[in-house]
């Protein structure tokens, strides 16, 4: 592609003229890539008002992983919820529910956003394999361990990590059989490490920045993105203003984590998952939620209280950063969804 406005040689076009270009390269680029985002982070209830996936999919969004529970709910939520779900997004004609390449790129194809669902945290399968296997079934393509403190499975980040437990290690075996994208985020050090170093297909951090560049305890080591690379995997960088600094949810902020990724562990393995909620969901009962289990969400991480997140219509913002700072055409179509697509066809099938 080529770079007006750089060098000597602007073609005769002002200033103007060569930035109006840009901005129509870099729409270009996104109205063609395939944009994958890799994590939703709203509260996953069965009355949850699907209607506000439409934030994604008006913001060019091919793919969107829905989480569907995560640690601080009872398992039984997670079947309800992927009942609901299910029967919202059959009846919908605007998005499918995808299981496997195929049908994501015959969403696409379609004019309709492909969505897959998420687990934060293994309590949800309440220690059984079977139910690994029955979320499976039920559209769970990406599982983490633990979400923040430890779990059934393994340790969370925001607490003493014992490692993989022996469920733990037995899910990820299980997950390599079923062709479940195992997700490091939200866990601790040495069980990202377990984890990647027992898994036979790629391993991915879905929604994790580097924690060189922002240190709190969510963001992941230079060690543990550059073992994630090692696997085949992906980082997907994170939206939420805390992870990527004094509550910043600025477009060249988030550039600049995508570049710390990208000379850290090279363009084939860094993504989005931008952890997005919408507003109306931070309400007076998530408030309670976040009340009652301030263990999950410790104090001194999570200070203040109000997270904003930078919203999914910043893709477009961010595709024409990455082009202005000099990154190729291809390393921002890896980074906007080639990466995640590439991984999820190597592990889903
Ligand atoms: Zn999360």
């Amino acid at each position: 592609m080529a770079e007006p406005g750089r060098g000597g040689d602007g073609g005769g076009m002002d200033g103007a003229g060569a930035g109006a270009s840009a901005a129509a390269d870099a729409e270009a680029l996104y109205a063609s890539a395939f944009v994958w985002d890799a994590h939703a982070g709203f509260e996953s209830r069965p009355t949850t008002d699907l209607r506000n996936l439409s934030i994604w999919k008006d913001a060019g969004v091919d793919f969107l992983s829905v989480n569907v529970g995560y640690d601080v709910r009872p398992w039984t939520d997670t079947i309800r919820v992927l009942a609901a779900f299910r029967r919202w997004l059959e009846a919908s004609g605007e998005y499918a529910l995808a299981g496997t390449i195929a049908e994501v790129r015959a969403a696409r194809a379609a004019g309709r956003m492909a969505v897959a669902f998420d687990l934060e945290g293994m309590n949800a399968l309440d220690g059984s394999l079977d139910l690994l296997r029955l979320v499976h079934t039920l559209g769970v393509r990406q599982i983490l361990f633990a979400y923040n403190r430890n779990s059934v499975a393994g340790g969370g980040c925001h607490d003493e990590d014992p490692g993989l437990t022996g469920f733990g290690r037995a899910a990820v075996r299980e997950m390599n059989a079923l062709g479940i994208l195992i997700d490091c985020s939200h866990c601790g050090y040495r069980t990202t490490l377990e984890a990647m170093e027992r898994s036979r297909a790629p391993v991915v951090f879905s929604h994790s920045n580097p924690r060189a560049l922002r240190d709190h305890e969510r963001n992941i080591r230079d060690e543990q993105a550059r073992a994630c690379a090692a696997t085949g995997g992906v980082v997907g960088v994170n939206g939420i203003g805390l992870f990527l600094g004094e509550d910043d949810i600025r477009t060249p902020t988030l550039a600049d984590h995508v570049e710390y990724l990208l000379d850290l562990v090279g363009p084939d393995h860094v993504g989005i998952g931008l952890d997005y909620f919408f507003e109306a969901d931070v309400d007076a009962s998530f408030q309670e939620t976040l009340a009652e289990n301030e263990d999950y969400w410790p104090r001194e991480q999570y200070p203040g209280g109000a997270v904003r997140c930078a919203p999914p219509s910043r893709l477009r913002e961010l595709t024409a950063e990455l082009l202005r700072r000099g990154r190729s055409e291809a390393e921002v179509r890896a980074v906007l969804g080639g990466n995640f697509l590439r991984v999820a066809g190597e592990v889903w099938g």
